[in-house]
């Protein structure tokens, strides 16, 4: 672990409505009472927003995994950011910078580097990270309706809590939006906090990340993060079939209505690329996979460009 600079800490302030919204989703079901027909609304705003993070945030603005037109591009960021995880632009750039330096000293959110809090949701919570760091995200930058999106982030989450207001008034409100956002934000940040500390690692990366089955279930196939680490830029990331990657099979039927194109994907080199490892290189991995963390002060060995297949971060 590193000790955080004086203006890494999590701010009060700031940390209010998260707060107010976690006690809501606690508290107002007791008000409202339970209906099965409520917590299916739940889970299905939950794995329809869960959808536009992966896709969206993720896979497409985050790491150009696929292809889609403009209309539809805004349809993504719309709908992800009714997730209220703030804006498009602040949540691929920052996810960038994440791989650009995972598990290293500049990793925002490093579980090995920064303690597991921290990397779950402290850093969300502290004014440094506040800004949206576009000139890590120039590419979707230049779309005006982009910026505008991400400026106005919590718009796309206000209309989403009238629709449901209107309709079915407050138990709706309760149970499709804040029980809901509640679960997919901690099934979100388990991605950058659980995925680098829990799971097996089956390539060498230069970070901690691992692969979970149960966080691809939560997180719709974003638990395959050692997959991921490994070669970013694949719009599955499940490689295998028994990798079940929820979101992948959604995107797939989506490229069948033509709504998105050219999903890459993993070749069977970069696929197997494990298959070649020396003994000493699978010690490495059975060693990393132990759960929890080890100390990542030192510069990682051996550097990526030296892992065979590994895909540089952009
Ligand atoms: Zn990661
Ligand atoms: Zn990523």
């Amino acid at each position: 672990m590193i000790p955080r600079a004086a203006d890494e800490k999590v701010d009060g302030l700031k940390s209010l409505p998260f707060v107010v919204v976690h006690l809501a989703a606690l508290v107002l079901p007791f008000v409202t009472g339970v209906r099965w027909q409520w917590v299916a609304l739940a889970l299905f705003t939950y794995g329809l927003r869960m959808f536009f993070v992966t896709a969206g945030y993720h896979r497409y603005f985050s790491h150009r995994a696929f292809k889609t037109s403009r209309a539809f591009q805004f349809v993504l960021a719309f709908m992800a950011e009714t997730s209220a995880q703030k804006g498009v632009l602040w949540w691929g750039a920052h996810h960038r910078h994440h791989h650009r330096y995972s598990d290293q000293v500049e990793d925002l959110h490093s579980p090995a580097l920064r303690g597991f809090w921290w990397s779950h949701l402290g850093w969300i919570l502290c004014r440094k990270y506040e800004r949206s760091r576009v000139e890590d995200i120039r590419d979707f930058a230049r779309f005006p309706e982009l910026r505008f999106l991400d400026r106005f982030y919590l718009l796309p989450p206000a209309l989403a809590v009238g629709v449901l207001w209107l309709l079915g008034g407050l138990p709706w409100v309760v149970w499709g939006g804040l029980v809901s956002t509640v679960l997919l934000w901690h099934g979100t940040f388990f991605i950058n906090s659980l995925s680098h500390v829990l799971g097996k690692r089956r390539y060498l990366t230069t970070d901690l990340s691992r692969n979970h089955w149960l966080l691809a279930l939560i997180a719709m196939g974003e638990g395959w993060h050692n997959n991921h680490h490994y070669h970013q830029n694949t719009a599955n990331q499940g490689w295998f079939w028994w990798e079940f990657d929820l979101s992948y099979y959604l995107l797939r039927a989506l490229s069948v209505l033509g709504l998105v194109w050219d999903l890459r994907t993993p070749s069977d080199a970069v696929k197997l690329a494990y298959e070649k490892y020396t003994p000493a290189q699978r010690a490495q991995l059975e060693r990393e996979s132990r759960f929890g963390t080890e100390d990542r002060r030192a510069p990682p060995t051996p550097p990526l460009a030296m892992l065979p297949g590994a895909q540089q971060p952009s």
